[in-house]
């Protein structure tokens, strides 16, 4: 076992200098954030995205949520009989992006899921109540490519590898 004199003077300071020299020469990883942007995962859980015309207003997505952050209303139009979704709100100062909201959701492509946003921040707790008109961006491509078309890893949600 080593003493406090030889862990002091010992190959540990070495060893770290070793790590630093290396560090130095490494290419550098961190980023003028917010200047420049940092780069997401394509599995990043950020703020939703909800797709109104999608929704089927099932509400298992509001159902399912374990902290209650999904508030939604609708209505069935007796005309074709469908439910209208009047209101979707998401709470994002309580919701922990566990993702199980937009697992359940039924819809191909989905309806609600979440998105690469994560500045959120504010000063007012109340801000953090986002309405449907709050939660837009771009459609998740489907999950089940359409019949004949060609699989690529984009078509599959993936992204597409570098050319070689
Ligand atoms: S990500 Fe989880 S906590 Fe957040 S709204 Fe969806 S189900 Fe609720
Ligand atoms: S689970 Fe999907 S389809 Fe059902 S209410 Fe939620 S967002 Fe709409």
């Amino acid at each position: 076992m080593s003493t406090p004199r030889q862990g002091l003077f010992g190959t540990g300071v070495l060893r770290s200098m070793g790590v630093s020299l290396r560090h130095l020469l490494l290419r550098k990883r961190t980023i003028q954030y917010p200047e420049q942007a940092a780069g997401i995962g394509y599995r990043f859980r950020g703020r939703h995205i909800f797709h109104q015309d999608v929704c089927i207003g099932c509400t298992q997505c509001e159902r399912v949520c374990p902290v209650i952050a999904i508030k939604m209303e609708e209505h069935k139009d007796p005309g074709t009989r469908k439910v209208v979704v009047d209101r979707f709100a998401l709470d994002l100062g309580i919701c922990y992006y566990c993702g199980l909201c937009e697992e359940v959701c039924p819809t191909d492509p989905k309806a609600v899921h979440l998105g690469p946003d994560f500045e959120l921040s504010t000063h007012d707790r109340r801000l953090l109540v986002y309405e449907m008109d709050q939660l837009v961006g771009p459609k998740p491509p489907p999950s089940k490519p359409k019949a004949g078309a060609p699989v690529t890893p984009a078509s599959r949600g993936g992204e597409a590898a570098p050319d070689a």
